[in-house]
């Protein structure tokens, strides 16, 4: 009959056998203190007692059958392992998601303007916020406050369509001048589209007054910068009648 280790290593000695049947063999490991000489000079080695190797130790051998049935249960109990494991896992997954709502509502504010924010820095901060899902300090409130504003004004602070194109656009009115020349009047009109890009008319159609939105057709005159500002004048605008959307 072959015998074999637990390994499944073939045993090629001749095995010992215990009352209850149980194949063994022994082994000893050889002394590293004396280096399994046994004897420092006539002195007995204290740690091996002069016999130059340490107590037998008793290494079970199985036969082919005994380990198969080995081998199955340790199969058994990997498997029952893996899914406590992934029970635990999907567990603590939704404890997460429970938080992590609970963050996301309790922090509304924060991590709306968080979740707008992107790139390498950003990301990293992110990261550590909803990992961590402790309550925002005042300094990162600030730090995230302060760069959604200056995206948003960056985000603004565009030019709309193409010069020559015709649009639509809804605007919010924020200012209307009158510009006299030297031979008439016209009005100035500064509005908003919904990105917060500046749009610019003069002419002499009337858009509405300061603080209506409105929605209208027009061609795009030109794009011009002042101050930084980026402007788009539109021309021959054309005031919609829009009887369900009025945002104000
Ligand atoms: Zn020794």
């Amino acid at each position: 009959m072959i015998i074999f280790y637990r390994s499944g290593e073939i045993f090629t000695g001749k095995p010992k056998s215990d009352l209850d049947g149980e194949l063994y063999t022994t082994h000893a490991d050889l002394c590293g203190c004396c280096g399994a000489r046994g004897y420092f000079g006539g002195i007995a080695c204290p740690i091996c007692k002069g016999s130059g190797k340490l107590m037998e130790k008793r290494i079970r051998l199985y036969t082919h059958e005994q380990l198969r049935l080995l081998g199955r249960e340790q199969a058994k109990r990997d498997e029952a392992k893996e899914i406590e494991t992934s029970e635990e896992a999907k567990r603590e997954r939704a404890e997460y998601e429970e938080q992590l709502q609970k963050f996301r509502q309790e922090n509304a504010d924060f991590v709306q303007k968080l979740d707008s924010l992107s790139g390498p820095h950003w990301d990293v901060f992110k990261e550590t916020i909803f990992t961590r899902l402790a309550k925002p300090s005042k300094k990162q409130v600030h730090l995230v406050e302060a760069e959604a504003a200056k995206r948003a004004a960056g985000a603004a602070n565009m030019f709309i369509g193409r010069v020559g194109e015709k649009t639509s656009l809804r605007i919010l009115i924020i200012k209307v001048l009158r510009v006299a020349d030297w031979h008439e009047t016209t009005l100035l009109t500064v509005a908003r589209d919904l990105s917060g890009a500046l749009v610019m008319y003069r002419g002499d159609v009337n858009l509405g007054k300061t603080g209506e939105t409105v929605t209208i057709t027009a061609g795009i005159r030109a794009h011009t910068e002042f101050a930084g500002l980026k402007q788009t004048f539109i021309e021959r605008p054309k005031k919609h009648i829009d009887k369900d959307i009025y945002v104000t």
